[in-house]
């Protein structure tokens, strides 16, 4: 039998993204699904990868995307929680089950964590294989590009999980990209108030106005922890740093006792904290990486459909076209770039 080829976005080495004719793979192992991609949404993270040089790690020749919905077109003979015609979303970061970490539940802390889209095989294709366990069902009336944002979204909740926002509180969400915008609903939903939002972009301003910020502050305009104290008179209860490199404005703007949680992530960030002051006031500073068992959640949250993530998305392109996607979210001028391969 001849096989069939597709086009795909193949991660060609250091800042090169090339459209080339690949293989269009099929079920092989028990535990493979074959999927026929819906949307995928380009993520920070493929900026960074494509980035000279790269701030983060990738394998030459895989296909890119790693934020999917897709439909099962079919399934290996031990595959019996997804069948062909659902809709799925994927959870990209596929952990080993046999490490120490794994062993202790904490698979997104796995020693043999591998990412797909970025060292092995993604949605930035019309077909994609992935393993059974990847695959969570999902009701086929949420659009697929509103799907598509399961992944970070189950990343966010994961997050909250560990700040627990009581309703009532302040928050300070450092950032309006879209990780910070998905904080910023799901904070605005929690009932935290004030809700407040640093940004410099315009563009990225209007919209957390759009998702329900109460006061959006542009840090390089006024004092960001002087406007903080303003609107909340002892700091914020929770900051969350959606950016990776703000450690610093998060202890200035956290109020005594209050928490901080670390969420984005940047290689070179070293930051120069005053140790003292978290010991002194018994600031709580929170790590989060990626999901932990939160796409179920994720995914009753997009069902529910209570909370218009489906805003999260300006643009709609296909594959052919992924190179302005990227340029886009470059330029700030995009929160969310759906491909529709
Ligand atoms: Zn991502
Ligand atoms: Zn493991």
């Amino acid at each position: 039998m001849m096989t069939q080829t597709m086009r795909a976005a193949v991660f060609e080495g250091e800042g090169r993204l090339g459209i080339r004719e690949v293989d269009v793979p099929r079920v092989g192992a028990p535990d493979d699904v074959l999927l026929a991609v819906r949307a995928a949404g380009i993520c920070g993270t493929d900026v960074h990868i494509l980035a000279v040089p790269p701030g983060h790690p990738a394998t030459a020749g895989v296909v890119m995307g790693h934020e999917y919905a897709a439909d099962v077109l079919a399934v290996g003979d031990r595959v019996d929680h997804v069948h062909p015609g659902d809709r799925v979303v994927v959870d990209p970061s596929v952990w080993c089950g046999t490490c120490a970490y794994c062993q202790m539940g904490l698979t997104n802390l796995c020693d043999r964590m591998t990412g797909i889209g970025i060292f092995r095989h993604g949605g930035f294709a019309p077909f994609s294989l992935v393993p059974a366990r990847a695959v969570y069902r999902i009701a086929a009336s949420v659009a697929p590009e509103t799907a598509a944002l399961a992944e970070p979204l189950a990343d966010v909740v994961n997050g909250l999980s560990k700040v627990r926002v009581v309703p009532g509180e302040s928050a300070l969400v450092l950032g309006a990209g879209p990780i910070g915008l998905l904080f910023t609903l799901l904070l605005r939903a929690a009932g935290v108030s004030p809700l407040l939002v640093a940004e410099v972009s315009s563009f990225r301003a209007g919209h957390a106005a759009a998702c329900g910020a109460d006061l959006i502050i542009n840090p390089k305009d006024v004092d960001l922890a002087a406007a903080v104290r303003r609107a909340t008179v002892l700091g914020a209860d929770v900051v969350v740093d959606a950016v990776g490199m703000l450690l610093e404005d998060a202890l200035r703007c956290v109020r005594k006792g209050g928490r901080v949680l670390l969420f984005g992530m940047h290689e070179h960030a070293r930051p120069a904290v005053k140790q003292y002051d978290i010991t002194k006031y018994e600031i709580q500073i929170l790590g989060t990486y990626i999901a932990r068992g939160t796409f179920p959640l994720a995914i009753r949250l997009l069902e529910a459909g209570r909370i218009d993530f489906g805003a999260l998305v300006t643009h709609r392109l296909p594959l052919t076209r992924i190179h302005d996607g990227i340029d886009l979210l470059r330029q700030g001028q995009a929160v969310k770039v759906a491909i529709l391969p």
